[in-house]
């Protein structure tokens, strides 16, 4: 390259979305286009304003794909760091509306500041062929790390989900009901793009080897689809299930708090409960003790990390690995490294 040749990266073209009627409030997206023809890979971050490592990772993500050339690219990479950025800058996981930005998809371009970020998501989804969220357990909750899709009504649709999820290399696979509503991959379902969510982390931190393992999944899932040069197959993936229950994914209604109160947990998150045992017990202002038991056996992976809870909020979700509408599929698969 000679000193007045143009840096050989690809073209990064960053587009600002300012919500109408507000100077304040801007989706920050970046695409970055490869030289050749590939897909167009959609990765979110923020949808909730309190999930840190999300955001991290996709900062991270933005440099790397930054630095590489842009041969190395075949096709296109959008990235937004932040969706929900009223959310972000208030430390909540819903903006000043209250609305849940993964409740009111598709959402509507004249509504409330959640329903128009949401709308302007799900026309962003609209135009991508794969897409990843990326979330973590906010600030209440700490989550098992896991990579999860909607059990999609078309095989090729699903069996695209099922190869993502595998190759982002997160331990846990969690294939789930395809009739939840409202969600970015409820958009992404309707509109017939493959898309997969990861959870990692929470609790009001931002895990550095969660944003590592977000940076190195969306990295090696860009290799799966084609968008970088393939490299080996991770397999660390150790749990794989679906679960076609109606409910089944829908994480904000399991295990329900019975009372307002201070939540003390006793399972923590990764172990394995029993139907009926104790995952913890929340005390009313009175002292009163009430308790919360399994409503199935499984794998604890999400718990409540913030002591105050509300009556209604979840106090932890269990991913049952047994069932009548539950499958196990193999962890591993012929060609992966097992490293
Ligand atoms: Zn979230």
């Amino acid at each position: 390259m000679t000193a007045d040749s143009e840096p050989d990266i690809p073209l990064l073209k960053r587009s600002l979305f300012r919500l109408p009627g507000s100077t304040a409030c801007v989706m920050n997206v970046l695409h970055f286009d490869g030289r050749r023809s590939g897909p167009r890979l959609l990765i979110t971050g923020g949808v909730h304003g309190d999930e840190f490592e999300p955001i991290a990772a996709i900062r991270t993500l933005a440099e790397h794909l930054t630095s590489l050339a842009e041969t190395d690219l075949c096709g296109r990479v959008t990235l937004v760091p932040i969706v929900n950025e009223p959310a972000f800058f208030k430390g909540c996981r819903c903006a000043e509306d209250g609305l849940d930005l993964a409740r009111v998809c598709p959402g509507k371009s004249d509504g409330s500041v959640t329903e128009r970020l949401a709308a302007r998501l799900s026309d962003l989804i609209g135009d991508a062929d794969l897409y990843i969220d990326l979330h973590s357990g906010g600030t209440e909750y700490r989550i098992q790390p896991l990579a999860g899709y909607m059990l999609h009504p078309d095989p090729v649709v699903l069996e695209r989900q099922r190869q993502m999820a595998r190759a982002f290399g997160l331990p846990i696979v969690w294939g789930t009901s395809a009739e939840l509503q409202g969600r970015s991959l409820s958009v992404a379902r309707d509109a017939g793009v493959p898309a997969i969510y990861c959870e990692y982390g929470g609790s009001a931190c931002c895990d550095p080897a969660g944003v590592h393992a977000y940076v190195d999944g969306c990295l090696r899932v860009m290799a799966e689809v084609g968008l970088l040069p393939p490299r080996p197959r991770s397999g660390r993936v150790s749990v794989a299930v679906e679960d076609a229950s109606p409910e089944s994914g829908h994480l904000q209604v399991s295990h329900p708090a019975p009372t307002d109160g201070f939540f003390t947990a006793t399972v923590r998150g990764g172990e394995s409960v029993e139907a009926g045992q104790l995952l913890g017990t929340v005390h009313d202002r009175s002292l009163r003790k009430f308790p919360v038991t399994a409503d199935h056996a499984g794998l604890l992976i999400m718990e409540r990390t913030f002591p105050r809870v509300r009556q209604g909020a979840s106090c932890g979700v269990v991913m049952p690995l047994h069932g009548p509408q539950v499958n196990s599929l193999p962890v591993r698969q012929p060609e992966e490294s097992g490293e």
